[in-house]
């Protein structure tokens, strides 16, 4: 078992104050994998104090020395690859090949996206031809407190931590307590690349006290964290007393809205972009809305596709989902997929209970249920794992009404062959992204979400931007 209970603060590993071990169970074997250390309020002091000298420097940084050193990261980071992708695998549960591409894949592309991003920003520019004694200053926001979950680790670690450093704000990490050990060796690196002591620190823990401690830091200035609403909203609270910046990117329960004349694919890969990553996104496509009049063909297409779907060992490759990431997890699905059963949805494949022969690992059975009312509650709470909603619909307008029928507003979903109604319903559909006929999300287009998915864009120019305060000088010379 991997021993690690160190945490990185001020450019060394360090000991704990309080001995606190946590173990990290592989939820494929549901046996530990790693023990790492709980941070206690003196570990994150001594972090955020690491932090704020580092930022006296480190904050007027050049942006050539900044991106020599992102390079290098960037290099290390591909030859750390499979590393990476073993703990993602093991800390987590994604599947080989999926984590490998995927999950390691876009921490790789996020990093070379924002060391681009930062080569083109103007830190420094005029307000405009009309006012050119005015200045426009951008400037990092100082000591930043990241905080991420467990189900993409890498892309979110990779999604704060660099544009955190590209624009020259030192931070304290605090990975998920249930999938930290690929953001332990994204410290690692952080290492070798040499980049400045006390620039980055990380420190394990949980939410309640560790987390707590971090967010409620007189001397931490911004708050960027990924994860549940219920959190996001504590955070906020704290952020509050003194005026902290805070970026929120929380759930989802994204409409797939499929017309009569999508392309023929459009059934089955809305069913695969809900069941990737075993349902643990937040903007995983979860409520298919089904025009009526292709409302019973969709039903016998999602059967077949989803009793043919394949759930098995993260260690094997292909195209599989493994586990959920822990038995509260698996709880907290099984009590939704019988509440859409008690609620009267109908179940026509998946249920509750582990997939046939898997006795061991918090596997779920991918599941729909067709009939689906807006109103219950599987159409209503983020279930998080592979559990889809059928919605029949009749008009356009229906449509967009029950996709923005919702808390959330992360990512809508459009399939068709029309584009004057997919101009239309993208404008009118509330969310912070709309994912056209499968056509993806670019890697440096803005991620965030309207309503309770959060507040603040990640990735690309926008997700730099939030590092980053803007100051106004008249009198320029
Ligand atoms: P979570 O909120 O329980 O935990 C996320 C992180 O926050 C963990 O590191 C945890 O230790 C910490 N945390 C928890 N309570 C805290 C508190 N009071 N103060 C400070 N830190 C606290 O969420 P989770 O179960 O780990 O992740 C799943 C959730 O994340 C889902 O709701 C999902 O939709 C959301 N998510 C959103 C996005 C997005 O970009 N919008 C991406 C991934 C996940």
């Amino acid at each position: 078992m991997l021993e690690k209970r160190n945490f990185y603060i001020n450019g060394s590993w360090v000991a704990p104050k309080k001995p606190n071990d946590i173990e990290v169970i592989n939820p494929a074997t549901e046996k530990a994998c790693a023990v790492i250390s709980l941070g206690s309020k003196d570990d994150i002091n001594d972090a955020v104090l690491s932090a704020k000298e580092a930022f006296k420097t480190w904050g007027y940084s050049t942006r050539e020395d900044r991106i020599a050193l992102l390079e290098t990261f960037y290099t290390l980071y591909k030859k750390r690859w499979n590393d990476i992708t073993d703990a993602i695998i093991q800390e987590m549960g994604a599947p080989k090949d999926f984590a490998s591409k995927l999950q390691t894949g876009t921490g790789a592309s996020h990093t070379k996206s924002f060391i681009r991003y930062l080569k083109e920003f103007e830190f420094e520019k005029p307000l405009g031809e009309h006012a050119k004694n005015q200045r426009l200053i951008y400037e990092p926001k100082g000591v930043c407190a990241l905080i991420t979950p467990w189900n993409w680790p890498m892309n979110q670690v990779t999604l704060k931590v660099i544009p955190a450093l590209a624009s020259g704000c030192t931070m304290i990490l605090k990975p998920s307590e249930l999938a930290p050990l690929s953001a332990m060796i994204l410290a690692e690196l952080i290492d070798e690349a040499k980049f400045p002591k006390g620039v980055f620190n990380l420190v394990n823990g949980d939410g309640a006290t560790t987390g707590d401690a971090l967010t409620s830091h007189p001397d931490v200035n911004m708050i960027s964290f990924t994860g549940s609403t219920r959190a996001g909203a504590l955070i906020s609270q704290n952020a509050a007393k003194d005026f902290k910046r805070v970026s929120l990117e929380l759930g989802g329960k994204g409409a797939n809205i499929i017309f009569k004349d999508a392309d023929p694919g459009a059934i089955e890969r809305g069913a695969l972009r809900c069941f990737r990553n075993s349902g643990q996104s937040c903007n995983a496509p979860t409520r298919m809305l089904v025009e009526k009049s292709m409302y019973n063909e969709a039903i016998e297409r999602l059967k077949k596709y989803t009793n043919e779907f394949k759930v098995d060992d993260p260690k094997k490759e292909g195209e599989h989902i493994g586990p959920v990431i822990s038995e509260a997890q698996f709880d907290k699905i099984q009590t939704l997929i019988q509440k859409g059963i008690d609620e009267g949805a109908k179940l026509v494949a998946g249920g509750p209970g582990k997939p046939d022969g898997m006795k061991e690992g918090y596997y779920v059975k991918p599941t729909v249920f067709v009939n689906v009312n807006n109103q219950m509650e599987i159409a209503r709470t983020e279930i998080f794992g592979p559990v889809l909603s059928v919605i029949p619909f009749e008009t356009e307008e229906e449509a967009i009404e029950i996709a923005n029928d919702t808390d959330y507003g992360l990512t809508n979903y459009i399939q068709s062959k029309d584009s004057e109604k997919i101009r239309r319903l993208a404008r009118k559909l509330r969310s912070g992204m709309v994912d056209v006929n499968g056509a993806g999300i670019a890697v440096d287009a803005p991620f965030g979400g309207f309503k309770h998915s959060g507040i603040g864009r990640e990735a690309g120019k926008e997700g730099l931007l939030e590092f980053l305060e803007v100051k106004s000088v008249g009198g320029w010379t």
